[in-house]
């Protein structure tokens, strides 16, 4: 960090900090003021700062520069909220808060675009375009943070992207939110969630940061998961729920299976069959979610209530345990996979 250029401080530890403010010949516990500031109470701007003394207020507001610029916040008539934030480089990206009783679970986007390339996911059709910086990871919380007045209660790390091929900047947005002088998140409350590799798994599991993890398999064999997922290294559809289990069986946290479910690709009984059998025995919940339609691919469809009911019952009966999801936010275009068409990637 060096004070010529303006550093957005939603992506500074304290350590950080303090070597900066030290450049300007700051006292070092002003270091943690700031940070507090910042990660405890979602101050981005210096100005706001009132536990600093004027003059370094206004010396930080010339150093310094968020990271994202909040352009928009549309309301569902659920409650789900979307928030467009652009940044630095013109790029743009979302993030979607989710209140559901008395849970506020925040969606965040990690990369510009996605390298994964699901079939039916809006996040992945213009390829990578790049990853996103610590700051714009962990600013996205702080924002919907101060615009929901008190600290959301879970993370999702489910929007735009693949966390896992953005590890450094994801791993360091997640101890920035679990910092007991930040927001104090617990692990528990945070769900990273890849469509990835094993190896990638394995990494994670080797930080020890004991957040939940979430895969995202669509598919119960090789053939269809490269149809469905073709951005994901073919053939490690077995290895990939086997990295899962490690993960449960290592870390103790848990771990899910996100299957979207979409008509006449994934959603055979022989399907059911097939992902029961990866996961039997494994301590890994099944989530079932009905596709939710995508305009790029308006052939695909989601299946019928009762051939999704079915789909989750078969599994049931072959003893898995399974939820099948509802929906939200789908009227401002922020349920999942629906998160940054055009206008988000580009300008
Ligand atoms: N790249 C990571 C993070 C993105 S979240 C990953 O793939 O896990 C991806 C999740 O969004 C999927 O697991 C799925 O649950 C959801 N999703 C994406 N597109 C969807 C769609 N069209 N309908 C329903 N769910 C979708």
């Amino acid at each position: 960090m060096s004070n010529d250029e303006p550093t957005p401080l939603a992506g500074c530890t304290v350590e950080d900090l303090r070597a900066f403010l030290t450049t300007l010949g700051e006292p070092a516990y002003r270091a943690k003021q700031v940070f507090q500031a910042v990660q405890q109470r979602g101050v981005i701007d210096a100005a706001d700062m009132t536990t600093l003394p004027l003059a370094l207020r206004e010396r930080l507001g010339s150093l310094v520069r968020p990271a994202l610029q909040p352009l928009e916040v549309q309301t569902s008539a659920d409650g789900t909220a979307k928030f467009l934030f652009g940044l630095a480089d013109g790029k743009r990206v979302e993030a979607v808060l989710i209140p559901e009783n008395e849970r506020n679970t925040v969606c965040v986007s990690t990369q510009v675009g996605c390298p994964m390339a699901c079939v039916f996911c809006a996040s992945g059709v213009k390829g990578l375009i790049r990853n996103l910086t610590t700051a714009e990871i962990a600013e996205q919380l702080l924002r919907v943070r101060a615009h929901l007045g008190v600290r959301p209660t879970n993370v999702v790390l489910m929007g735009m992207g693949e966390p896992l091929l953005n590890l450094p900047a994801v791993e360091a947005a997640i101890r920035l939110w679990i910092d007991r002088d930040g927001l104090g998140f617990s692990p528990r409350r945070i769900t990273v969630s890849t469509a990835g590799t094993p190896s990638k798994v394995d990494r994670l599991l080797e930080l020890e940061l004991g957040v939940n993890l979430a895969i995202s398999l669509h598919a119960a064999d090789d053939e269809t998961r490269a149809r469905l997922v073709p951005g994901s290294p073919p053939g490690r559809t077995e290895a990939l729920v086997e990295a899962g289990a490690r993960y449960a069986r290592k870390s103790g946290r848990d771990v899910t299976v996100e299957y979207v479910l979409i008509a006449g690709e994934n959603d055979a009984p022989e399907d059911a069959d097939a992902l029961a059998r990866l996961v039997a025995g494994r301590h890994i919940h099944v989530n079932l979610i009905p596709l939710n339609p995508v305009s790029h691919r308006p052939d695909l469809l989601a299946p019928s209530g009762r051939v999704a009911n079915a789909f989750a019952d078969h599994l049931r009966d072959l003893g898995a345990s399974v939820t099948l999801r509802t929906q939200r936010g789908e009227d401002i275009a922020a349920a999942c996979g629906q998160l940054a068409l055009e206008r988000a990637l580009t300008e």
